[in-house]
């Protein structure tokens, strides 16, 4: 064959495929550009597990109907400009393709209406050139994306997906993970026409109250509080003591500078803080916020930005594990003094 350009939608489709693994992964992508846009209520609707639907409005910023059709072409975002930008990244977003890649797989609509504009419009793309078309819609101040029949022109993708329940299951644990994130965000879930949880906003000084909602209060009424500064390094959040940890490692929330993360170094770093204290069948559980100054943490290392990379890798998992140690080993306030003795 000789080489040829790849018609745009399908390097988009390509593309989608590294982020876009199932109805879940719309979720994350979709309220990571709401949280972004500044908004502070999202109401989630979805229908059939996220394979029929994954609606989501927010009350942010919106689009202004000059940049609709932009903001799903591939490439085009309004986060940054130069690496300078992505080197000291305080947004969520800024690959430019998660819509583009989305509307791929999809039937996309988005509908907007930015404060200062009197009409809200709506942007869908259509076949394969991917020219966006624009229509006049009402809308509250804000941003819907409606994303309906995932994976329809990709059957490979689409044999994939599980059962509506199993889909509907990873979309809440994201959910939860997001409402983690952001205490200040109201958020409204509903599962095929049914409201299946509400997380009203809450002040950061009521934060216990909402990781009650999310993972249960058997954690929040037994988690310590930690918070602990050192070097431009800050760790806080909740920690169970050992003998309040879980039999499953369910509870397992940790953030990066507001990004939920798995990381094998911090991880390590959270369970060597509880030492030897919680045998084989109990794992560390937490709920923990890292805050570190951009320019000390690579956030481009995955398309999905579930990884990050620390410039100073050792530093970060000892600050970690000074951080967490006197607590994950039970030795606190609740615990008398003299047992340790
Ligand atoms: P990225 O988030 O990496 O910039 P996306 O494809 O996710 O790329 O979004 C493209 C652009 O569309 C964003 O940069 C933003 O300007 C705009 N956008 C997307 N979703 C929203 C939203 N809910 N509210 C306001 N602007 C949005
Ligand atoms: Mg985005």
């Amino acid at each position: 064959m000789p080489i040829q350009l790849l018609p745009i939608s399908l390097a988009n489709q390509i593309a989608a495929g590294e982020v876009i693994e199932r109805p879940s992964s719309v979720v994350k992508e979709l309220i990571e550009n709401s949280l972004d846009s500044g908004a502070d209520q999202l109401f989630i609707d979805i229908e059939k597990g996220g394979r029929r639907r994954i609606r989501i409005r927010d009350n942010g910023s919106g689009i202004d109907k000059d940049e609709l059709a932009l903001a799903l072409a591939r490439h085009a975002t309004s986060k940054i400009t130069s690496l300078a930008d992505l080197e000291a990244i305080q947004s969520l977003g800024f690959r430019g393709e998660a819509l583009a890649s989305i509307s791929s797989v999809s039937r996309l609509t988005l509908t907007s209406k930015p404060a200062q504009q009197t009409q809200a419009w709506q942007a869908w793309v259509e076949g394969r050139d991917m020219q966006a078309q624009l229509t006049p819609a009402s809308h509250p101040d804000g941003t819907t994306v409606d994303v309906e029949d995932l994976f329809f022109n990709t059957p490979a993708r689409r044999k994939f997906l599980r059962t509506d329940k199993t889909e509907f299951s990873h979309i809440d644990e994201m959910l939860k993970r997001i409402a983690l994130s952001r205490f200040d965000v109201k958020m409204v879930i509903q599962h095929n026409q049914k409201v299946v949880r509400q997380y009203p906003a809450v002040a950061q000084e009521r934060a216990l109250e909402r990781i009650a909602k999310v993972v249960g209060s058997s954690f929040s009424d037994t988690a310590e509080m930690v918070d602990n500064e050192h070097f431009g390094l800050r760790l806080w959040g909740w920690v169970a003591p050992p003998e309040a940890c879980r039999h499953q490692g369910d509870v397992q929330f940790l953030y990066v500078n507001g990004r939920m993360m798995r990381d094998r170094l911090l991880n390590h770093a959270i369970r060597q803080a509880y030492g030897d204290t919680l045998g084989d069948d109990r794992s560390p559980t937490y709920v923990l916020y890292l805050e570190l100054p951009p320019a000390e943490v690579d956030v481009n290392v995955h398309p999905a930005k579930h990884e990050v990379r620390f410039h100073h890798a050792r530093q970060v998992h000892d600050f970690v594990l000074q951080s967490l140690r006197g607590v994950a080993r039970g030795a606190t306030s609740n615990v008398a003094p003299h047992q340790y003795q």
